[in-house]
């Protein structure tokens, strides 16, 4: 056990400032303060154990403290600690991941880009797309279309791309011209009466009737998740996505797949475009990519979109866009290890294996009192909240996921409460016997909350 001082709670609470955190609420209850992890579980500063059902922020594929994850740091460490990638400069990690990226994304990406996360790798996109345009002479078609509740990082351009009003509202986005479509959920969107196939032919036709009223040469890119995650872990409708990818082909806009939680097998495929059957121009990951013991985003690019840019470098003399710590040969030696651990021990396949197993215990509580819908696909998966006739969320919206995501942390659970939906996304590691512990914490847990809710007549 890893005792911490008090002081350190403290030191916290006075002198922090936590993302994604309510920060008046926290120097009330102050911080977990987690101190050391092994393989799904990790422990806290009084020494409690628990189940990381999110795999840390969705990323921890291989699982925590992997031995040879922390060798590959060292050794690169010891071999050249940094190293950039400006004015032709390179270092064999780098190189030999790109190499890899292109050997296991799907067909035609064959370019990789390095940045630091996934905000910055959206930024990259934003401004290589411009420059695209540019260089095509079009210099009219810069738009963006992107989905409600899709997630794409937080700076002020992956932030517009972002549809969650927590990342807007306050924060004067977006900045960027992006329009915003339906979100692909049936169950929340679905009108009255409507089907499924109906739901995705409507959607299909705001697509396409979008684009004709802002006029296609004004529209640059389409980016989604294929499977959307921090908006709600949101499966998208039959169909959908094929009909996407054939509406951007006819206006020549480049479709953008947003992998940074879904590649690297989260759906039990590689990549989430392959599970929902379509061909991405551009590829965005990070996350799995590394296991998130290192910073490391990578973005994909077929030949059409990097031709188009290597000619205009070679007019202008140059790329003017990059990071100080693009291809680290440290986060890209940690990264190539990982996925070969992820190779070798067939995780992919885990997750293919498990999936029936995870998506069965999620749906276990399709019954539940405080449950609206279950979701996910893979060994991905959510509890909307809600009242199951009107699809509103019970009592104010978010309040009851988090109450349910707090019990399940006493209950040896961490999850995250994503707006009314509790999200789990396990190491990719996991067993059968985790996932049945991870839906006894679960159920504990909503058990608790809905006696709670029914004494405070919420039920
Ligand atoms: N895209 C997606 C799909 C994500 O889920 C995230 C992070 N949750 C990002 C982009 C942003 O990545 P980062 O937090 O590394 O900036």
């Amino acid at each position: 056990m890893n005792q911490i001082p008090n002081s350190l709670h403290a030191s916290d609470i006075a002198h922090s400032i936590h993302p994604y955190t309510n920060a008046r609420a926290h120097e009330a209850q102050g911080p977990l303060i987690i101190t050391r992890g092994d393989g799904v579980r990790v422990y806290d500063s009084e020494g409690k154990e628990y189940i990381e059902g999110l795999a840390g922020l969705w990323s921890v594929a291989v699982g925590f403290s992997e031995p040879r994850l922390r060798d590959a740091a060292i050794a690169q460490l010891d071999a050249l600690p940094y190293y950039h990638s400006f004015a032709h400069k390179a270092n064999e990690p780098a190189i030999r991941l790109a190499e890899k990226l292109a050997e296991i994304t799907p067909e035609g990406l064959n370019r990789a880009f390095f940045t630091n996360s996934g905000s910055e790798a959206n930024d990259t996109v934003i401004k290589m797309v411009w420059f695209l345009n540019n260089a095509l002479g079009r210099p009219q078609k810069k738009k963006f279309l992107a989905r409600t509740k899709g997630y794409h990082g937080i700076t002020i351009a992956s932030g517009s791309l972002t549809g969650l009003p927590a990342n807007h509202k306050d924060f004067d986005l977006p900045a960027i011209p992006v329009t915003h479509l339906t979100c692909p959920h049936f169950w929340k969107f679905g009108a009255e009466g409507e089907t499924e196939a109906e739901f995705t032919a409507r959607l299909l036709e705001e697509l396409e009737q979008t684009i004709l009223a802002e006029g296609p040469e004004t529209i640059a890119a389409f980016i989604g998740e294929p499977c959307m995650g921090a908006g709600g872990v949101i499966t998208p409708p039959e169909g959908y996505w094929p009909g996407v990818a054939a509406i951007c082909a006819k206006h020549d806009i480049l479709l953008v797949s947003d992998e940074v939680i879904n590649g690297f097998g989260r759906l039990g495929t590689p990549f989430g475009c392959q599970k929902y059957g379509f061909t991405p121009d551009i590829m965005v990951t990070s996350k799995q990519l590394t296991s998130s013991y290192m910073p490391l985003a990578a973005i994909m690019v077929n030949d059409k979109v990097y031709d188009a840019i290597a000619d205009h470098t070679a007019r202008l003399g140059t790329f003017g866009h990059g990071y100080t710590a693009s291809g680290h040969p440290v986060a890209c030696a940690v990264g190539l290890e990982n996925l070969k651990i992820i190779e070798e021990r067939d995780l992919m396949g885990n997750a293919a294996r498990l999936e029936p197993a995870f998506q069965a215990g999620l749906r276990a509580f399709a019954d539940h009192p405080l449950v609206g819908e279950v979701r996910g696909t893979g060994l991905i998966g959510g509890l909307e909240l809600a009242d199951k006739a009107t699809k509103q969320p019970i009592g104010k919206s978010g309040a009851l996921a988090a109450r349910v995501a707090r019990a399940a942390q006493e209950a040896g659970l961490i999850c995250r409460n994503v707006y009314d939906t509790v999200a789990l996304c396990p190491p990719l590691i996991v067993t059968e016997e985790d996932i049945a512990q991870i839906f006894a914490r679960l159920g504990a847990a909503l058990d608790q909350v809905a006696a709670e809710a029914k004494a405070e007549g919420l039920l």
